[in-house]
Parts: structure tokens; sequence; C-alpha cells
């Protein structure tokens, strides 16, 4: 009885190890945060994938793996961290264009928000002066340039 209760957490402790391991992609989104980037999402799974390089690379050398299982598991790893990085360019390709994108919006915006120039409005007869002049070009007023004096 308490044979079998052991041997069932130990069975239940192997498969929680090896989850992540065989699903590393269900591991990921079921303890993914809300508010986590899908960029900064790429970017922590590659690292999650080369930290298992890492351990991979350790254990092997420990003498804990198989010659024949690193190898496959390697690849795996490997082709895992080319697939992320893949995503990774493509996902931040994405965001440089919608960078570009909004700057472009935001410059537009700016350009119409800019209003006639007024500072050449004579204070004298209300001529608006269409260029930069000391004296109104309608009845000689002197113009007090407002954008060198403020
Ligand atoms: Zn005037």
């Amino acid at each position: 009885m308490f044979l079998a209760i052991g041997l069932l957490i130990a069975l239940g402790l192997a498969a929680f190890v090896a989850t992540p391991l065989l699903s590393p992609e269900g591991a990921a989104s079921s303890t993914l945060p809300v508010d986590i980037t899908p960029l900064a999402d790429l970017k922590r799974r590659r690292l999650v994938v080369y930290e298992n390089l890492k351990d991979l690379e350790f254990e092997f050398q420990a003498g804990k793996i198989a010659a024949q299982d690193y190898q496959s598991l390697r690849e795996n790893y490997l082709g895992e961290a080319a697939a992320l990085m893949a995503t990774t360019q493509e996902a931040g390709q994405m965001k440089e264009n919608d960078a570009v994108i909004e700057r472009e919006i935001a410059v537009r915006r700016t350009s119409r928000k800019i209003p006639p120039p007024r500072d050449y409005v004579c204070p004298h007869c209300g001529f608006e002066n269409p260029v930069p002049v000391k004296f109104c070009g309608e009845c000689g007023t002197r113009i007090t340039d407002r954008s060198r004096n403020p």
C-alpha cells in the first residue's frame, strides 16, 4: 500500500518534471501573465530553451544522459530555439513597422496642429502680413515680433 502510494507520487513527480520538456508551448501559455507582450514572451521562451540546453549539456557531461538521448534532445532544443528566433524576428519587424506608422501619424497630427502664422498680424489695422515683417504692409505700423520676443 505504502509502496503503491510512493510509486504514484514518484510517477506524478516524473510527469510534472517531464511535462515542460514534452510540451513547452502548453506550459508557457498556462503560466503566461496577462500583461506580457508577445515579443517579451518569445524572448523569455528562448531563454528557457537555452537554459534547458545548458542543463542538457551539463547532465550529459555528468554522464546522466545517454549520448543518443542527448543528441535527439539537443536537436529538439536547437530546432525550437531556431523557430523562436525566426518568430521573434518577425514580431520585432512587425513592431518596428508599427512604430514607423505611429511616427508618421504623429507627424501628420503635429503638422495639422500648426496654426497659420499669426505673429505678424498688425495690431493697428489687423492686416495679416503673410511674411515676417517689421512694419505692416497695409498701414506701416511697427509690428512686434512675438516669436523672437515672447
Ligand atoms: Zn496695419
